[in-house]
């Protein structure tokens, strides 16, 4: 679609300030606040109404906002400031040859573009609800950071028409799930185009059926974005609902799913013309693209053997599970039944097709995809160095001659896009003490070392204000839900603007124990209501619609909210998204983190947390051992796994009121100068800072993923 097509779908916008739409249809303003003000300012109503979501401010302004932006001097000056960024952005010299953007006149794609990135979910911004949790958020964020670096990354996954699902919570403390349609019209995608210009479709076999996905693209800045859909004609009404959410369905659904994305992923970037010479898997989901690599070759007549090796050396395999879950894995009969009449395609039988993904536990044969891509990808790794060394031990078996130290799955930790999570009033703060261009070495860390000269005092006054925001944002999400359900609070209003705030924000899985602080309420209540120290807990997260424990959790801690002693010192937030944890990893104090460990594989919201100056209080799970230098924030217990859960449990827990009562709440109350600012608090924050931005940032990441794997 060209811009003058596009245009034709929305209400006339003043030529001078026409490029709104170019930049909507580009995810650059998602990490680019200076462009999302642009919209915002000209109706701010409505820029919340749509939720942030530029396309569908512009379908929906009043002409004459537009026309007032228009003339407006001021305005017209940031316009054109951002829109020059903009354009630097795009053509600055260091971009690698990336296909053209989605909306110049002649989109070309081609043979440019070398890693293809995999994944069944981004998580890109709260507009767009194609992902879950924290592998879509990775993956989302490493998208924008390949854009920035230049990266040649060409990205494939799924447009759920409906999305994860919306989460609302009733008066009981029970978890509703919604789902919200996304019209396409209203998203920044556009259907992905051929080089000869056609629509790009492709079929795929599902149980002898042909199945068809329609693929479309989102700019992200310099790089593409490919997402399928099957609902399209001539698809039965059964597959046209197949990818209509995220993560729902049975395991056949899933299988089907699967096989779009990995079989179907391929089939599209083939249309599209593109040759990648690195396949990249975020997580076992895509694994079948392996299957669909092999086959093209024996369909060029390379033996089966050769195919397989060479395939292998073109994938890489990023596992983000830290143990086998039955989910990565399907029964043998049903992989038999969908992929009958094509393992001969690979020269294969029945046995030696089961054989690529056969795992060795004690459950009935089934095709494990994470035993896939070990078995067909020559690069591996787990995201935290805890996680990769839990990884060796557990798949040690596939490795017969091998001692668990040896086997090939090695370490590149987590990180989060700088741009994106980081607090506008900080960034400021940073542009001053950082200097100018800092973010050109926002994974240096001797950059960072500068952390130091900030002044405490201005530190401590952007994080006041800071969760003086976040107060008032949870005030209003509040409010809001009590007015749905037509109910009055009994303390209103919740939370103190200048207590000590800590966020727990998290997919409410079982292992991530969010209701571990209530082991023992007295002591949890003195915790909270020490006369002159206030300690408030926000919570936020989802559970799995078919997780019935924990959403028992989250009615737990919903109930626990409205008793005396915790009644607005205790919130739970609806519908933990993108938007919801940007504004309580920069606003509260201390980010709280209480995983069973080994299970946590990296976690990556306290390292946006960090970045903002919230220090981690957490089990030493994931990527925290990795961090945790005694002074930059807090570990919870010791490193070690116990053998009985309960105790493990218990003895977190204990842990954990001993740190709060003896070393957090002191630190932030007591030990104040005269100026009311905790000195030795404001050190941890800067700690925090200094020693998590530079080397939990994607920038570290994606350059350790393009030195150890793409590069070779
Ligand atoms: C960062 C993030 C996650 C992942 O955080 P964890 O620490 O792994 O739990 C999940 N969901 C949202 C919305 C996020 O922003």
């Amino acid at each position: 679609m060209t811009r003058l097509d596009l245009e034709l779908f929305f209400p006339p916008i003043p030529r001078r300030i026409a490029r709104l739409l170019d930049l909507a249809y580009n995810l650059w303003w998602s990490w680019h606040p200076e462009a999302q003000s642009l919209y915002w300012q000209i109706d701010p109503d409505l820029w919340e109404l749509v939720y942030h979501n530029p396309v569908r401010f512009l379908r929906e302004v009043r002409q004459r906002r537009l026309d007032h932006a228009a003339g407006n001097p001021s305005y017209l000056q940031q316009f054109d400031s951002v829109l020059a960024n903009f354009d630097a952005y795009m053509h600055s010299p260091e971009a690698l040859p990336v296909p053209a953007p989605a909306t110049s006149a002649s989109p070309t794609e081609g043979e440019t573009s070398t890693i293809a990135y995999f994944s069944a979910e981004f998580g890109l911004h709260e507009s767009l609800p194609i992902y879950s949790g924290g592998l879509g958020i990775l993956a989302g964020d490493l998208v924008k950071e390949a854009s920035d670096m230049g990266v040649p990354l060409v990205a494939v996954g799924f447009l759920y028409p409906q999305g994860y699902f919306y989460q609302q919570i009733d008066a009981e403390g029970q978890q509703q799930a919604a789902y919200q349609k996304v019209h396409f019209a209203d998203a920044p995608v556009i259907p992905a185009r051929t080089p000869a210009g056609h629509e790009v479709v492709v079929g795929v076999e599902l149980a002898g059926r042909m199945t068809y996905a329609k693929a479309y693209r989102i700019q992200v800045g310099r790089t593409p974005l490919f997402l399928m859909d099957t609902d399209i004609h001539p698809n039965s009404e059964q597959n046209r609902q197949l990818l209509a959410r995220l993560y729902s369905g049975d395991q056949e659904m899933r299988l089907a799913q699967e096989i779009i994305l990995g079989i179907g992923g391929v089939r599209v970037l083939r249309q599209l013309g593109f040759s990648p010479t690195t396949w990249h898997l975020n997580e076992g989901h895509a694994a079948f693209l392996v299957l669909e690599l092999m086959r093209e070759l024996v369909s060029q007549g390379i033996d089966t053997d050769r195919a397989m090796e060479t395939v292998r050396s073109q994938v890489i395999f990023t596992s983000h599970t830290p143990m086998p879950t039955p989910h990565d894995a399907f029964p043998a009969e049903l992989v038999k039944h969908y992929f009958w009449r094509y393992w001969p395609q690979l020269g294969m039988n029945y046995e030696s097709f089961l054989n690529l993904a056969r795992s060795d536990q004690n459950w009935e044969p089934i095709f494990s995809m994470t035993a896939l891509a070990l078995n067909l990808s020559s690069r591996c790794n787990g995201v935290s160095k805890l996680h990769s060394h839990v990884l060796r031990e557990k798949w040690q078996w596939m490795y017969p001659d091998t001692s668990s130290d040896d086997v090939p799955i090695t370490s590149i930790s987590n990180g989060v896009h700088t741009a994106s999570w980081l607090a506008p009033e900080l960034r400021q703060i940073y542009d001053t003490y950082l200097g100018a261009g800092w973010e050109t070495y926002l994974d240096d860390p001797d950059r960072w070392q500068r952390v130091a000269d900030i002044p405490n005092d201005v530190l401590w006054s952007v994080r006041r204000r800071l969760r003086h925001t976040m107060v008032a944002f949870v005030r209003e999400q509040v409010r809001q839900r009590y007015q749905r359900l037509e109910q009055t609070p009994a303390v209103w209003p919740v939370l103190e603007e200048d207590a000590l705030s800590i966020g727990f924000a998290r997919r409410f899985a079982s292992y991530k124990r969010a209701t571990l602080i209530f082991q023992d309420l007295e002591r949890l209540k003195a915790i909270l209501n020490r006369p002159g120290r206030p300690v408030q807990i926000i919570f936020a997260g989802k559970a799995h619609p078919a997780d019935e424990a924990g959403k028992q959790f989250i009615r737990a801690i919903y109930q626990f909210s409205l008793q005396p002693g915790l009644a607005g010192r205790i919130v739970f937030l609806e519908e933990y998204d993108i938007a919801v944890g940007r504004e309580l990893v920069k606003g509260v104090d201390v980010w709280l983190n209480t995983p069973r460990r080994p299970y946590e594989a990296s976690g990556t919201s306290g390292q946006k947390a960090c970045l903002n100056g919230v220090p981690t209080i957490s089990v030493l799970d994931g990527w925290w051992p990795e961090a945790f230098n005694g002074r930059n924030g807090w570990a919870i217990g010791e490193e070690r796994e116990f053998d009985d859960p309960e105790e493990q449990d218990r003895s977190d827990a204990q842990a954990l009121y001993h740190l709060l009562e003896h070393e957090v709440i002191p630190m932030f109350y007591d030990q104040r100068d005269d100026g009311d600012v905790p000195n030795a608090w404001v050190s941890v924050c800067k700690e925090a800072i200094l020693t998590v931005a530079p080397h939990f940032s994607t920038r570290r990441m994606l350059k350790d993923y393009v030195t150890q794997f793409y590069a070779i």
